[in-house]
């Protein structure tokens, strides 16, 4: 199974993708008219840029790609202001503000820094000190802007994140968290690492909602989940996947562990008496992944499993039985 491209990589492949029309026209009408310097330097930016194409396409590596591009355009800046001089110099503040676009704040600013020393080696002839120091002064500001910009919309877009998937009431990943790491998962299918996942459920939660209140049933659930939290590993994954429903994903763990590890679970809440003089128990469901399986599959043979373990009379553990290991 394919994972989907991320936001980063459909903009560095866009980018690069609407330079080479951009660019290659050119460099075709300069080869005929014998101009070969500058067609050479635009058919090499043109496989420059194709290069980079290729290399995120195959690899998903960003952030490497996001760095060959902004060092390779920067250059083509200050080569450019080299040749041509003083008026170029304008074109540097769009192509520093762009780093900040495709790299992270640091990164584009350690660039943009290089870039702006050399741009002064190459202009300090060409200018006087005044206009000099001007333009090293608004490049400073532009660089320092963008930077807390960039910064600051990096920390808010990651606590978003970190809230989208999040559920309010117990502070485990929600649904929408739990369905992005069962395509992780899948997407991998590392056939030499084993992986279980464990349906919790809890039982008869609806008889404690009718009898102490909604309010009450919030609370179960909430220390329900500071439960599981002290017990499960900092690699094992939690969720609640809806309602009273909650997924462990055990990694590491083949289906002897893992039945090991719901037992203990169920003893827990069944021992650590969520309610004063009321019984809350859970009950389990247990499957371990199947090579190739996905993730619909491998949760719906967990799923049989929960199901089995209610019919038996719930507070306990029923585990798939895997007959292809
Ligand atoms: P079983 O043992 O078969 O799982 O029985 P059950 O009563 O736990 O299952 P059922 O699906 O019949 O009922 C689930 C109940 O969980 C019903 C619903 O009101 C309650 N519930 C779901 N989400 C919440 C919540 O966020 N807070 C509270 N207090 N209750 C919730
Ligand atoms: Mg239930
Ligand atoms: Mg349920």
């Amino acid at each position: 199974m394919l994972l989907k491209r991320s936001k980063e990589e459909v903009v560095l492949l866009m980018l690069c993708g609407l330079s080479i029309p951009s660019i290659l026209p050119f460099g075709i009408v300069r080869l005929f008219q014998g101009n070969f310097l500058m067609a050479t330097v635009d058919l090499l930016i043109v496989l420059g840029m194709l290069c980079i194409i290729v290399f995120v396409w195959r690899t998903r590596k960003v952030r490497l790609a996001g760095i060959a591009v902004t060092v390779f355009y920067s250059m083509g800046m200050l080569a450019a202001v080299y040749v041509k001089g003083v008026p170029i110099a304008y074109w540097v503040y769009p192509t520093m503000i762009a780093a900040f676009f495709i790299l992270r704040a640091k990164e584009a600013l350690i660039i943009n820094s290089v870039s702006l020393i050399v741009l002064v080696v190459i202009l300090r002839n060409a200018m006087l000190l005044l206009d000099l120091s001007s333009l090293v002064v608004t490049l400073v500001l532009i660089n320092l802007f963008s930077y807390i910009f960039s910064d600051r919309t990096s920390l808010q877009h990651f606590e978003l994140n970190q809230q989208a998937e999040k559920d309010f009431l117990t502070g485990a990943g929600n649904r929408r968290a739990f369905d992005k790491q069962l395509q992780t998962i899948c997407a991998k299918d590392e056939v030499h690492t084993d992986v279980c996942i464990l349906i919790l459920d809890l039982d008869h939660f609806k008889k404690i909602n009718d009898q102490f209140g909604h309010m009450v049933g919030d609370q179960v659930l909430i220390q329900f989940c500071a439960l599981l939290r002290s017990r499960i590993r900092t690699a094992d994954c939690f969720f609640r996947y809806g309602g009273e429903e909650f997924v462990v994903i055990a990694m590491g763990a083949d289906d002897i562990a893992a039945a090991r590890f719901a037992e203990e679970l169920r003893t827990l809440v069944e021992k650590a008496q969520l309610l004063r003089d009321y019984p809350v128990t859970v009950s389990i469901g247990v499957a371990k992944k199947i090579a190739g399986e996905d993730g619909q599959a491998w949760f719906q043979r967990a799923d049989t499993m929960l199901y089995e373990a209610k019919l038996a009379g719930r507070n306990a553990v029923r585990v798939a039985v895997n007959d292809s290991v």
